[in-house]
């Protein structure tokens, strides 16, 4: 069993975590007592942090909706299909037709580099992410 500091990513306020890892497993999450912001507390989701890691009810591959109905496809389809429509949506709309919405369920350097995406590539402000506060 190893115990990871990191930090709560539900939302804006950045409380201190430690997860339990257990054969390559996230079995738990606590509060870090040390911590200059959360100082040993933890609401109800930071509680619950580990427990949607590996959740069966996780998407693990890309949909796209083919003739009514999602249907599984790879990554390489999946990414060639929204580039393509965005691209198309700012080229015939512009960059504020465009909108993107993070997830507290990425850790913040993902959700940093999807907002550097949305700002400096798409040349729009239009993102927002759940867990603002
Ligand atoms: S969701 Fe709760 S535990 Fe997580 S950072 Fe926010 S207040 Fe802290």
């Amino acid at each position: 069993m190893q115990d990871i500091l990191t930090i709560c990513n539900y939302c804006g306020c950045g409380c201190g975590v430690y997860l339990s890892v257990d054969n390559d497993q996230v079995v738990g999450s606590y509060p870090s007592k040390n911590h200059p912001i959360s100082r040993g507390n933890l609401c109800s989701k930071g509680w619950q942090l580990h427990e949607f890691i590996h959740s069966d009810k996780r998407l693990s591959s890309p949909l796209l909706r083919k003739n009514g109905s999602l249907q599984e496809v790879s990554w390489d389809e999946a990414l060639d299909f929204t580039a393509a429509a965005l691209m198309t949506a700012k080229q015939q709309y512009g960059p504020d037709s465009i909108g993107v919405l993070s997830s507290a369920k990425c850790s913040n350097e993902e959700n940093y580099l999807l907002q550097k995406l949305t700002r400096a590539g798409l040349g729009t402000n239009n993102i927002d992410h759940c867990a603002r506060l």
